[in-house]
């Protein structure tokens, strides 16, 4: 590799973070949220690390199969069921679980030439107040009885998603729990609705099955803490190095656009291999920490496609070929998101090829 720019992703602190959801929610199962390459930190790797969870969520099946070509067994769920309806052999082929959230895909189990008596697991998800996915309260009990009449569907439990669980102040998420539990009624089956906010700060709504997704890598759902607050590690480190050093005069501008200029005598900056082209925020102001060599810097002017400039004048010795970390356990992602008007999510989902994911124990 001779660019070095690297996300390390960390087993244990992952392991660590997936027995913490387990200490929040003690009494319900975890399907824990993999979909989108795990959230940027590498899909087979992960989904092995957390393979004993009791199962595995994605957005899609092209991420369930690599998860299953990969040897893992554990249970997948596809968050968003099938696409079109050709995807229904290789859902029973390979053992996955589908949520059910529009009438196509009713249509779709229903025109399924069935023969066998294997059938399709299914979660039947409810639109609370998300006005994303799920059936409406009027809808639900249509779709709960042709469901339950086929005979190739067996019907594992009900979803739903919240909205606003990250607002712990907001009533929105007790009334979507409230409109949950009356539309789903006494049915028999499983009850799933909280996400990583959920499981941290609604801990009424946990019920039977819980879904983490960014709380797993170590992250807040919060926009007023980080990670460890809630005892979570961050699962990755990424990290580059200083490729050049120079000297700024009185004065003197640097980067596309000219958008930040030294008025101190000198100015030492650094130059990172780490631009918008491997997924950092373009959208990153000046003054956005970055560790190098574990210590505080901030960003001067513009983030470019290959390299960023950091302020070193602080810095006692610099050299290039120093260590830079972007984020990871000393330098809160939530942080950097704060600072690029992003969330950690998408911060997490940015990454391009050029960015090598290393695992390590
Ligand atoms: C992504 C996702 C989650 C996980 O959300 P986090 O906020 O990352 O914990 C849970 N449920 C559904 C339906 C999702 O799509």
């Amino acid at each position: 590799m001779s660019r070095n720019v690297l996300a390390q992703v960390s087993q244990s602190a992952l392991r660590h973070n997936l027995q913490q959801v387990r200490t929040f929610a003690p009494k319900s199962k975890i399907i824990a949220m993999v979909k989108a390459n795990a959230y940027g930190h590498g899909l087979t790797k992960v989904a092995k690390t957390l393979s004993d969870c009791d199962a595995l969520g994605v957005a899609c099946i092209d991420e369930a199969v690599k998860i299953r070509q990969a040897g893992i067994l554990t249970d997948i769920v596809l968050m968003e069921g099938i696409f079109k309806e050709d995807e229904l052999p290789q859902v029973l082929e390979h053992n996955f679980t589908l949520v059910v959230h529009h009438w196509q895909q009713i249509q779709a189990l229903k025109n399924y030439p069935h023969q066998g008596g294997e059938k399709f697991k299914i979660w039947l998800k409810v639109n609370t107040g998300m006005n994303r996915l799920g059936f409406a309260s009027h809808e639900f009990d249509e779709a709960y009885s042709v469901l339950k009449d086929l005979h190739c569907v067996e019907i594992i439990g009900y979803m739903t998603h919240f909205a606003q669980a990250d607002d712990k102040q907001h009533t929105l998420t007790m009334r979507q729990y409230e409109r949950f539990n009356e539309i789903v009624g006494k049915r028999v089956g499983e009850r799933c609705l909280a996400n990583s906010a959920g499981i941290i700060a609604w801990p009424q709504t946990h019920a039977d099955w819980v879904r983490p997704g960014l709380m797993l890598y170590g992250a807040s759902p919060f926009a007023d803490s980080v990670g460890k607050d809630f005892n979570l590690i961050p699962a990755m480190s990424l990290q580059s190095e200083i490729i050049a050093i120079r000297d700024i005069a009185e004065g003197d501008k640097v980067g596309y656009g000219q958008t930040w200029e030294n008025h101190h005598k000198t100015c030492k900056v650094g130059i990172v291999a780490m631009g918008y082209g491997d997924g950092y925020p373009w959208h990153a102001r000046n003054g956005t920490p970055v560790l190098v060599n574990g210590q505080r810097v901030t960003t001067v002017g513009r983030v470019s496609m290959d390299m960023l400039a950091v302020d070193l004048s602080n810095v006692k010795h610099v050299e290039v070929g120093m260590p830079v970390t972007l984020w990871g356990k000393d330098l809160p992602i939530e942080e950097v998101a704060r600072h690029a008007l992003t969330i950690p999510y998408e911060l997490f989902c940015r990454f391009t090829e050029r960015v090598h994911v290393e695992v390590i124990s």
